[in-house]
């Protein structure tokens, strides 16, 4: 039997985001010629809204795939390192709970528009991207590999052929919804029944950062939480997540007088720091969260990427860095192949919808650890003992967190080794106390038993 070889010249990509943009430099840099289509205008020439949230948590997967494209020198001004939680109780007192236990081991707040910018500069700078804004996917014919935009500038539409499109056209793809339509794929939308408000902290007169510069602060309430990420001109972008209905919830603040109630009730240390309360809180979008998952994310010569494939809720400050790591399988799979694109796409899919999966799903679990668990004793006992352990045993036990954040280790691996890890530090702590000191305490021989009975060494990342 022959084998079809398919090396095509030219790629389309539908959405200038993240995912798209970083997609067109990888491939420019093995020779492709890229065009992108993005329905928004440029926010290198326009001052647009970035959508949804301004800053984001770049990690170690999102670093992994910069690095490989040669920008990561141009990225680390923008970023300003987060060594872990800083915890807000309702009295005001602070807590920084370290994520990692290395020097290296923090996140990295970033400007979405910031990033999103750097990369298409240096997309351009290739000259094989070509990027088209204000240009709107309408539909596509599979077979004839046509696809439609609506120039939004001229309200024409115009047809264009493709030989391989992906669509990078985030959580509200249009690329999915033409697969849908034709029964090419099926789409399972979870929406969660919490949503989300964005309000900020400005810097200080002089310039200053109002609250500790180096971390992710977390204002933890049980059934709700408030976040607050660094930017680099010294303000810190607050996310308030809510229940949408409820005793506590967006439907239940209606008034200036029920809003301020709440932040005195709840938020009174920072309250004083977010002068535009009243007009943030009700002039601001409430943005709503869910998770996408779909079948097949591939149909004759058209993929799903990123978001438009598997978007997530965002309390694991992965959707980005995930979606960077589908650029990465894209390219490996490439090179495997030996740039045949034939086959290519079931390839990638095999490869990363198991560990989108995965991530979709701790991203659902870390929503309970931000907002309730980190208020727990046992909780931050359990972190303890799980740094004991990966200091003893560094190549077999590592938190997920960590797994996460700070290594490649395949989501898939991360969940699964993660369970094990659980049910290890739940036995390992039944007989200790929250104020117990870990390095004295813990049955060292007890551990071993356990961690060497169910655990093998992680092998290879990536
Ligand atoms: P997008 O960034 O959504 O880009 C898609 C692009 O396609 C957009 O520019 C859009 O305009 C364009 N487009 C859409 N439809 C069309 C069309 N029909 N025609 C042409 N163009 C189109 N991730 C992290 O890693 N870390 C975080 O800390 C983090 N925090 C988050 C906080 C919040 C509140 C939210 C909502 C998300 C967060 N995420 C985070 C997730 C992250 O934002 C997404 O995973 C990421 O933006 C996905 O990139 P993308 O390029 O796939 O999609």
């Amino acid at each position: 039997m022959t084998q079809t070889i398919e090396s095509p010249r030219h790629i389309t990509i539908i959405g200038a985001g993240l995912v798209g943009s970083l997609q067109a430099i990888y491939l420019a840099q093995r020779g492709y010629q890229v065009t992108v289509f993005e329905q928004l205008p440029d926010i290198r020439k326009e001052a647009i809204a970035a959508g949804r949230s301004i800053n984001l948590a770049l990690a170690n997967r999102g670093i992994h795939a910069l690095e490989e494209v040669g920008v990561m020198d141009l990225v680390k001004p923008l970023l300003i390192p987060m060594k872990g939680r800083m915890l807000h109780d309702e009295a005001g007192n602070l807590q920084l709970q370290s994520y990692g236990q290395k020097p290296e081991e923090v996140i990295y707040s970033v400007s979405r528009a910031g990033l999103v910018s750097l990369l298409r500069d240096k997309a351009e700078d290739t000259g094989l991207v070509t990027f088209h804004f204000k240009h709107e996917l309408r539909s596509i014919e599979f077979n004839r590999q046509r696809f439609e935009v609506e120039n939004l500038l001229t309200g024409v539409t115009e047809a264009h052929d493709f030989e391989y499109l992906m669509g990078a056209d985030g959580g509200g793809s249009q690329v999915r919804e033409c697969m849908k339509t034709l029964g090419e794929t099926e789409v399972s939308s979870e929406l969660l029944d919490h949503s989300y408000k964005e309000l900020t902290v400005p810097a200080g007169a002089e310039g200053d950062f109002q609250l500790y510069k180096e971390a992710l602060h977390i204002w933890p309430r049980g059934e709700y939480m408030m976040i607050g990420l660094p930017n680099p001109d010294g303000s810190f972008t607050m996310t308030l997540f809510m229940p949408n209905k409820g005793k506590v919830s967006f439907e239940a603040i209606e008034t200036t007088t029920q809003l301020e109630q709440f932040f005195d009730e709840h938020f009174a240390d920072v309250k004083a720091l977010i002068p535009d309360l009243t007009h943030d809180y009700f002039a601001n979008p409430t943005g709503y969260l869910g998770t996408i998952r779909c079948n097949d994310w591939h149909h004759k010569n058209v993929i799903l990427t990123g978001d438009a494939a598997h978007a997530i809720v965002p309390f694991h400050g992965q959707g980005m860095n995930c979606g960077f790591e589908d650029c990465v399988a894209v390219m490996e799979a490439l090179e495997h192949s030996n740039h045949n694109w034939s086959g290519l796409f079931e390839t990638v899919q095999l490869a990363r919808q198991v560990n989108a999966n995965a991530i979709a799903d701790m991203s659902l679990e870390n929503y309970v650890e931000m907002r309730a668990s980190v208020n727990d004793p046992q909780f931050h006992l359990k972190k303890r003992i799980a740094f004991a352990l990966e200091k003893r045993w560094p190549e077999t036990f590592i938190p997920r967190y960590s797994m996460v954040m700070f290594h490649l280790v395949p989501y898939a691996e991360a969940y699964a080794r993660g369970r094990v890890q659980a049910h290890i530090l739940e036995r390992l702590c039944q007989d200790m106390d929250g104020e117990d000191d870990v390095e004295s305490m813990l049955d060292l021989e007890r551990a071993e038993r356990l961690i060497k009975g169910s655990l093998s060494p992680i092998v290879q990342e990536h």
